[in-house]
């Protein structure tokens, strides 16, 4: 076996975790609201694991259709072959998307999902004669997952700076937080909208003809949960429909009950034309992400001659039995337990918990929707993301796990979290800003 402190000699830890070494940090099981450590302790899940465990830990349902389905069939070639479980649940999730999204295409990550996405914008314009749109635009600090398409359309500055714009002819319009900031809101804030409108600014700069896609996320998350006005995505629907572009919802965040619906398409009440998703569809439980795409677009591209399958798109593990198991496992338990709107049920209460935080030493901001938070500390001078880091560690000390991004302490538990859990949650967090400077 290899020791906790030899670890990092073989694998390559990524953002918090390169304090790893001198403080090695290791769950080796989880149930339900609670990870369990290597020191034998018992840490509640503030975040679902990163955005995605929606369920809960270790349901039996998932558990057992995950084992039943390794008992059965363990693969099937996705591009030669299909197997039930794969239609079953296409069918499934078409029927929870308003339509006209009736179009399912499985992937295994958030990321992929993005790529998928754009890809389908492009060759669905190709195919109605509008080759010329090939720009896709984004937002100034979006989060589309870590493949060149997700970074190109994304606005991780930090991305930009070492990558470039891997595509070429890529915008990206404002973002809402300068709206956001510092304004404790609760919810949506009421005004802003016309934020929407910098997407006009983009099209007069580029040329209507020219832009394929707008891809957001309608709540930004990884970025620091960025809670758009009231009627902003709905502007941004109507200046799409205006210049023939394709508006695409990034909800690997937002699906599967994050705010109370079982999308923010739903949340929200605006149809965009593609949504990619990932995270909940499995509960986190094995790695799978879908992308729903409205049916004009899959005729369209699909009975062109630069369809899915001359285009070679696809995925060696595209609806692989295992996953199509986790993910059916997984719809079940989001029924029988009434989980996508539980959110909706809680988001009062939640809501005051999170703004209850906004006297705690160094908060500048918190914001919430649904069952996400967000507490944004000052950063220290000179110093960003040490005071947010030294609250995660303090919280892990304290048995809670938060996740940070930037100095934004992010929350987002598991859609089964009981009140007292929440109470936990925010009195713990309450003596972690109190302890650190
Ligand atoms: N899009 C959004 C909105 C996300 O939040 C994430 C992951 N945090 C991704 C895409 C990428 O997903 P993955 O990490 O599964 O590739």
């Amino acid at each position: 076996a290899v020791a906790p402190n030899d670890l990092e000699a073989f694998w390559m830890p990524f953002t918090a975790n390169r304090q790893f070494k001198s403080n090695p940090r290791m769950f080796v099981g989880a149930e339900g609201m609670h990870y369990l450590t290597s020191d034998g302790r018992k840490v509640l899940d503030g975040t679902a694991g990163l955005w995605c465990c929606n369920a809960g830990h270790k349901r039996p349902r998932i558990v057992e259709a995950i084992q039943k389905q390794a008992e059965e069939l363990d693969y099937a070639p996705a591009f030669q072959m299909g197997h039930p479980k794969a239609f079953e649940l296409a069918a499934r999730l078409a029927a929870m998307l308003p339509k006209p999204l009736d179009h399912v295409f499985f992937t295994n990550s958030g990321s992929e999902s993005v790529d998928t996405a754009l890809k389908i914008a492009l060759a669905y314009q190709r195919a109605i004669g509008q080759g010329t749109r090939t720009r896709l635009i984004g937002r100034e600090r979006g989060y589309h997952g870590v493949g060149f398409g997700g970074i190109s359309v994304g606005g991780i500055v930090a991305n930009r700076r070492t990558f470039g714009t891997m595509l070429t002819g890529v915008d990206h319009i404002r973002h809402t937080h300068d709206l956001e900031r510092n304004a404790f809101t609760r919810g949506e804030p009421e005004h802003g909208e016309e934020f929407a409108d910098d997407l006009i600014r983009v099209i007069q700069l580029h040329d209507p003809s020219t832009i394929a896609a707008v891809i957001v996320e309608p709540v930004a998350g990884s970025t620091g949960v960025l809670v758009p006005p009231k009627g902003y995505l709905k502007r941004l629907r109507e200046i799409c429909d205006q210049h023939g572009i394709l508006l695409i919802f990034d909800e690997v965040i937002t699906g599967f009950g994050r705010l109370g619906t079982p999308f923010a398409t739903d949340y929200f009440e605006v149809v965009p034309d593609l949504v990619t998703t990932a995270k909940g569809l499995t509960s986190g439980v094995v790695p799978m992400g879908a992308v729903f795409c409205a049916s004009a677009i899959y005729e369209a591209f699909m009975n062109g001659p630069e369809n899915m399958i001359e285009l070679f798109h696809g995925y060696t593990y595209s609806a692989h039995p295992l996953a199509c198991a986790a993910a059916l496992g997984t719809l079940d338990t989001y029924e029988e337990e009434g989980l996508l709107t539980r959110a909706a049920e809680l988001a009062g209460y939640w809501e005051d918990a999170v703004h209850s935080m906004r006297d705690c030493p160094n908060v500048i901001d918190v914001r919430n929707l649904g069952l996400i938070g967000a507490i944004e500390l000052e950063p220290i001078a000179g110093e960003p993301t040490k005071r947010a880091f030294a609250a995660f560690l303090e919280a892990y000390e304290r048995n809670v796990l938060i996740r940070t991004t930037g100095d934004i302490i992010a929350l987002s538990p598991p859609l089964i979290i009981e009140k007292s859990d929440i109470d936990v949650l925010f009195d713990t967090l309450r003596g972690v800003l109190k302890s650190i400077p």
